[in-house]
């Protein structure tokens, strides 16, 4: 516009005819020029300006001298005009612009856009205007029409805010004037609307004096509604509210719809809430699936996406809103389980799978619910369904039913183990108890023949001697399962223990005229921690089972080694067991080590036995931490390894200065005993070889005197093939004489054959396994006390008579008494009886110092029991208090018990009932 002044201002217009300039002339928009006087007269227009009013110049002129007289038919529009240019000229303003309606020549008028500018021309004698015309018809058309409708939508606006069923009232934001009230709010007010238009809202409304927050509530907005629930305390009545920002009339204002409790929206809205609460209750997803396709989601809430383990955006774009989630092999059995829910009209439940996003399975419990097309608030069938992931559970129920079907299992399994169990050890009480009742009647019937009494009574011997086996088993097994026995953790010697064994089984293998081959390879730590009866028992175990189950003749084998251990402090232990016996089948290897099974084979040679000693071993193993491995072949033989680790007792390092680089020559024919003992003699610093028969050892020690290096000393074995020992130390004391230090080796009882070796020139015998302890005491013994008084190794147990000594026997049983003290005069002792701790406390105290050898306790008894008879006697003040043996009588033979022995001061124990080459062994052990 500014523009357009500016151009005009300096602008002098040449004139056409009828006073227009040409340039104008041109123009196709209507240009008019007229003198700002009353009649506002005509000074010139343009030819678009004539004929768009459908004029020819030379008409328009002749008709109209100023644009009153044009305007004759519309004055009020000549008004407007004039109105408008007074109005621009008062306030000096130049430029002007209206929407004017301009009169046609055949009727009506059109309307067009006036942009003008007003200024002085001398030459046409005043103030003049000079317009521009744009034709805006169709625009004001529009416009006019716009503003019909806008006015009408006003109306249906008010309409319908007048006609509302609920509260509907606007009030000035700034103000709080009441601006309007619907005539719902003036029945509920009870006052016409005339009344409180133009007071304070929160006046009429709620009867306050100032503005209430809800006036004042920031959260207002002009986007949305906001809402809430307001119990009115001048109506009584809760309602619920809606407001929002709205332009009443060019006023800020707020709009503010409500209905009460008693109205029917309030139930409803009141209903969505339940609603909402209810859904938010469900534990898990929720669906509405439309029935016609059984596929599409149409509605979701609650978890649903969670448990698929889809966002909405993913749901849709990669899903298209359908339940292929389901686990396809589910989907037959889901559709089914809806159909029945349309059938039935039931709602129904099943529990199917779905694949998650991630790909995981979850197990859901699903409903279905299905609502009829005609039920329907939409009117499409669909199905209503809840989701509940129980996969958590379902997994927990899976791994419960399993660790209960396990309990079950071994449960039963124990129950029939122990059925087993009572009803094989009732059968193999049964038995011997049947054998010592028979053959007491046979016995009684034939007192007359003192042979077939004498029968009996080795019969009678026998089967209580397994009866008692049986029953110490049984206790043990039963004592070892309940998982009350303790390991002991005590120094054990190897060496000692090998010794121990070997001297219970060296006259079970002679009475069998079995081999024996005991051997120690590579033991370099002699001493470690165990429970040494619990060892023992392993190895009695096994090795009586191989003497028991190899026919006379046969062979039996004991190999201790020690392997490399790796554990700083411990060493690792195999401990094997062969036989060439009857060896067991394949079928029963498995079973041997369940309690009171035996292989059929033991059963047909009637080759007595519990049943119960494998278990027994492998238990005591178990509780060892070690293993026990069978391999063996019917007819063939077999071997039992047993693999444990114990811990290493501290070696004291010997001095073995004395023996460095003495030759030393080994003889066996068993290689591995050779370089056993080769290694070993090594390791002592001596200078080892060895040699596997009689013969080659004769031709070495020959050949190593003539060459002046005489072996120090000769380590020969007793058996040998072709040449055996004897001969061989016959042979060498012939062609050397007595210069050689000659020790025998033998793993059997060489008492029977000593007096000969001896006579042969025999320095020394050491028995089976070599152990390093052993050989270097030996050769230690050699070298200080000289050859003649090294014999005698190992140490013979010194072998005291027992005649004559005095041994209190403390026990309350009678009969048990009366049994004790008879087997204890039958070997010659002398015997002094108490029945109960205490009268052996007193006996004690009364005798003369010393006139006690030995001192019998039983444990359990009245009035005293035997562990505080022993402490009693221990305390006395006097000198062999101290001294005297005391042996506990004990049936209960358990680690704790001897423990509790020990402590009260017992020196040992004996176990009930009495086996009479026990107790004299260990009496023997005692009594000095
Ligand atoms: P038993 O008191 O019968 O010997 P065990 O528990 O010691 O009971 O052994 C169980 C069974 O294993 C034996 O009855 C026997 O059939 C078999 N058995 C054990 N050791 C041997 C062996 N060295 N040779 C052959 N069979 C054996």
């Amino acid at each position: 516009m500014g523009n357009r002044t500016e151009q005009s201002k300096g602008y002098i217009p040449q004139k056409t005819g009828n006073g227009c300039p040409a340039v104008i002339e041109m123009l196709k928009t209507g240009m008019v020029s007229c003198l700002l006087d009353e009649d506002l007269t005509f000074l010139w227009g343009n030819s678009s300006f004539f004929t768009g009013l459908g004029y020819t110049q030379e008409a328009f002129c002749s008709l109209f001298n100023n644009l009153r007289q044009y305007y004759a038919v519309i004055p009020d529009e000549f008004a407007f005009i004039r109105q408008k240019l007074t109005q621009a000229l008062k306030k000096n303003c130049f430029d002007i612009e209206m929407n004017v309606r301009l009169p046609l020549k055949e009727g009506g008028f059109s309307w067009a856009h006036l942009y003008g500018t007003i200024k002085e021309d001398t030459a046409a004698g005043g103030m003049i205007l000079l317009a521009e015309l744009t034709d805006v018809g169709e625009f004001m058309v529009k416009q006019e029409e716009q503003e019909r409708l806008c006015q009408q939508k006003l109306q249906y606006f008010q309409f319908m805010l007048d006609t509302y069923e609920g509260n509907v009232y606007v009030s000035d934001m700034d103000t709080y004037e009441l601006l309007y009230v619907n005539q719902h709010t003036c029945d509920v007010l009870g006052e016409p609307a005339i009344k409180v238009l133009g007071h304070k809202c929160y006046e009429v409304i709620q009867g306050r004096t100032s503005p209430c927050p809800f006036c004042t509530n920031n959260k207002l907005t002009e986007d949305q509604f906001y809402e809430w629930e307001f119990k009115n305390p001048v109506l009584e009545r809760t309602f619920r509210i809606k407001n929002r920002i709205i332009n009443w009339e060019g006023r800020r204002a707020r709009l503010e719809l409500s209905y009460d409790m008693f109205s029917t929206e309030y139930k409803l809205a009141k209903k969505d809430q339940e609603r909402d609460a209810l859904i938010r209750s469900v534990p898990g997803g929720l669906a509405r699936v439309d029935g016609r396709d059984m596929r599409t989601v149409l509605w979701y809430s609650g978890g649903f996406l969670d448990i698929i383990g889809y966002t909405k955006e993913q749901f849709e774009k990669e899903l298209h809103s359908q339940c292929t989630y389901a686990h396809p092999d589910d989907i037959e059995h889901v559709d089914a389980v809806m159909e029945q829910s349309k059938k039935t009209g039931e709602s129904t439940m099943l529990e199917g799978r779905i694949v998650t996003r991630d790909g995981i399975s979850k197990i859901l419990m699903l409903t279905y619910s299905y609502v009829s097309g005609e039920d329907s608030w939409d009117g499409i069938p669909s199905y209503y369904s809840v989701g509940v992931d129980v996969t958590a559970e379902r997994m927990e129920q899976a791994r419960q039913k399993r660790a209960l079907e396990d309990a079950c299992k071994a449960a039963q399994i124990a129950n029939d183990a122990k059925t087993n169990f009572l009803s094989s050890m009732s059968h193999d009480i049964r038995t011997p108890m049947n054998a010592i009742i028979g053959m007491a009647v046979i016995a009684q019937a034939n007192l007359q023949s003192p042979e077939r009494i004498q029968d009996c009574l080795n019969k009678i011997n026998v089967s209580s001697r397994h009866l008692l086996s049986l029953i110490n088993e049984v206790l043990d097994m039963s004592k070892i399962e309940s998982g009350k026995v303790d390991l002991l953790s005590e120094p054990v010697s190897l060496p000692e223990l090998i010794e121990d064994v070997m001297d219970v089984f060296r006259p079970l293998a002679a009475e069998k005229h079995q081999e024996l081959q005991i051997n120690a390879d590579h033991v370099r730590h002699e001493n470690v921690v165990s429970d040494q009866g619990r060892l023992q028992q392993v190895l009695v175990n096994l090795l009586s089972n191989a003497v028991k189950y190899t026919p006379d003749g046969g062979s039996v084998g004991l190999r201790v080694r020690e392997l490399p251990s790796f554990a700083k402090g411990r060493g690792q232990y195999e401990f094997i067991v062969t036989d060439n016996g009857i060896g067991m089948s394949e079928e029963y290897i498995p079973h041997i080590f369940e309690p009171f099974s035996r292989a059929e084979e033991s059963k047909t040679k009637q080759i007595q036995g519990t049943g119960l000693g494998m278990a027994i071993t492998q238990n005591i193993v178990r509780m060892m931490n070690g293993t026990i491995e069978v391999k063996s072949t019917l007819g063939v033989g077999s071997e039992f390894i047993v693999a444990v680790s114990f811990e290493l007792c501290e070696e004291v390092d010997e001095n073995t200065d004395e023996l460095a680089g003495l030759p030393v020559l080994v003889v066996d024919d068993d290689q591995i005993i050779c370089e056993s003992a080769a290694e070993i003699l090594d390791e002592l610093g001596m200078r080892s070889s060895w040699v596997l028969s009689g013969k080659e050892a004769v031709r070495r020690v020959v050949d190593a005197h003539e060459a002046k290096d005489d072996f120090f000393a000769v380590i020969l074995d007793w058996k040998m093939p072709e040449m055996g020992g004897l001969e061989t130390l016959k042979v060498i004391r012939k062609q050397l004489g007595m210069d050689i230090p000659i020790i025998v080796i033998s793993a059997y009882d060489y008492s029977d054959i000593e007096e000969e070796f001896w006579m042969a020139g025999a320095d020394a015998f050491i028995t089976k396994p070599l152990f390093k302890s052993k050989i270097s005491r030996t050769f230690h013994q050699i070298c200080q006390s000289g050859r003649s008084d090294a014999m005698a190794i190992p140490v013979e147990k010194a072998c005291f008579s027992l005649d004559g000594k005095r041994i209190l026997l403390v026990e309350d049983n009678q009969l048990n008494r009366e049994i004790a003290a008879e087997l204890l005069e039958m070997n010659g002792f002398l015997i002094d009886e108490a029945e109960n701790g205490q009268l052996a406390v007193d006996m004690f105290k009364a005798s003369a110092p010393g006139k006690y050898d030995c001192i019998l306790m039983d444990i359990q008894m009245p009035v005293m029991d035997g562990y505080r008879a022993a402490e009693t006697i221990r305390a006395l003040n006097r000198e062999d208090a101290g001294s005297v043996p005391i042996l506990a009588l004990t049936a209960n033979a358990f680690a704790t018990d001897i423990g509790k022995a020990h402590s009260a001061g017992m020196n040992d124990h004996v176990a009930k009932p009495i086996e009479v080459g026990r107790l004299l062994e260990t009496l023997q052990r005692w009594i000095r």
